[in-house]
């Protein structure tokens, strides 16, 4: 890996962050509060939230393995997605390299920043050649971007092949794992001390059901994390996101539970498209939804739009011609689904 100076943009590395009132003075002592030109009425929403999300932070370090110092918050994984090119890209210079098809995210947060974005054809059983990644950088790549599970696929990408990435490439890895929690591999976010160059994302909007709420994580090194605090929004998660967080994080078997119905509801789905006459054929997942090929992707999902029920269509994405990414959803609203489906002609 090169170093992470040369790595960030120079104007990144030379900034002196924003310094606020609740920077400045972070105890617990005090109990008049004359710093922040605060309302004094209307608590506690009058007060600014904690910048640094410490106590948010520690609860999630606790359920997920991680170091609080080794993790980030944002507005949504979003955030995070942005803030990796405004801290470590070039506009106009530099570039970054991503898999293909996968989630479009990194594309947007790439023309945003006018940043050059390339892309690498995932195989035809959608996986990934570390060899043709590595063969698409230069001397001007600084970011690779992995999503496993993969969005809109759902399949793991190969273990094995993304070490091969983290072990050679020069530049910072970004693995997404916003799916990670249905699936059975190993999450790379328990390796953050072997590789320095790995940025992990994760999201409460998937498996912890808070998409409302806009809260995601990024974990890395202390010093990675240490940028993306300097250029983020002082306030960046307020308040109700904060406490909606802490309390989710007092129940993760809730989430668990959520987590198996939603397993044993894909398995059934899965099944069942698997029969219809309409489906050629189910891709492998790991996430809590599946690609399906079908005769006409785009005449059944308006049939389905017409009887009330939205799925995706994504036939123009690559590699991914008349194929739904169905997501699971409740018992009934998936028997819904199918039942529509067994009474298409
Ligand atoms: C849904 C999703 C996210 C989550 O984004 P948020 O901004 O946290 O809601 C991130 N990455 C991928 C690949 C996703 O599919």
């Amino acid at each position: 890996m090169k170093s992470l100076k040369e790595l960030t943009r120079p104007n990144i590395w030379n900034l002196a962050a924003y310094s606020s009132a609740r920077n400045e003075y972070s105890g617990k002592e005090a109990h008049v509060f004359l710093d922040a030109n605060e309302n004094p009425y209307n608590a506690p929403l009058n007060r600014y939230p904690d910048p640094l999300q410490t106590e948010l932070k520690e609860k999630i370090s606790s359920i997920k393995g991680v170091k609080p110092g080794q993790i980030f918050l944002g507005n949504g994984s979003d955030e995070a997605i942005d803030l990796v090119y405004r801290c470590f890209t070039e506009p106009g210079t530099d570039n970054v390299v991503a898999i293909e098809p996968t989630y479009g995210m990194y594309k947007v947060c790439a023309d945003i920043n006018n940043v050059e974005y390339r892309r690498v054809l995932l195989d035809e059983r959608f996986q990934m050649s570390a060899e043709k990644m590595l063969e698409a950088c230069d001397e001007h790549t600084k970011v690779i971007w992995i999503c496993s599970p993969n969005n809109p696929i759902g399949n793991n990408i190969c273990k094995e092949e993304i070490e091969k990435i983290l072990n050679t490439f020069e530049g910072l890895v970004v693995v997404d794992e916003a799916y990670s929690d249905f699936s059975q591999q190993e999450p790379f976010r328990t390796k953050l001390s072997r590789y320095p160059n790995i940025i992990v994302l994760n999201t409460f909007s998937k498996a912890w059901g808070c998409a409302a709420i806009r809260l995601g994580m990024a974990y890395a090194s202390e010093e990675i994390i240490n940028i993306f605090n300097k250029v983020k929004y002082p306030y960046n998660i307020n308040l109700l996101t904060q406490r909606q967080a802490l309390e989710m994080l007092d129940d993760p078997f809730g989430v668990d539970k959520w987590v198996r119905t939603l397993l044993q509801e894909r398995g059934r789905m899965i099944s069942a498209f698997q029969l219809l006459p309409i489906c050629k054929g189910v891709y492998p997942t790991d996430a809590n939804f599946f690609l399906a090929k079908m005769t006409d992707a785009q005449a059944i999902y308006n049939y389905l739009v017409d009887k009330g029920i939205i799925v995706r269509n994504i036939t123009n994405v690559t590699l991914c011609n008349n194929c739904l990414r169905i997501t699971i959803g409740s018992k009934p609203e998936n028997s819904e689904l199918l039942s529509a489906l067994r009474n298409y002609q």
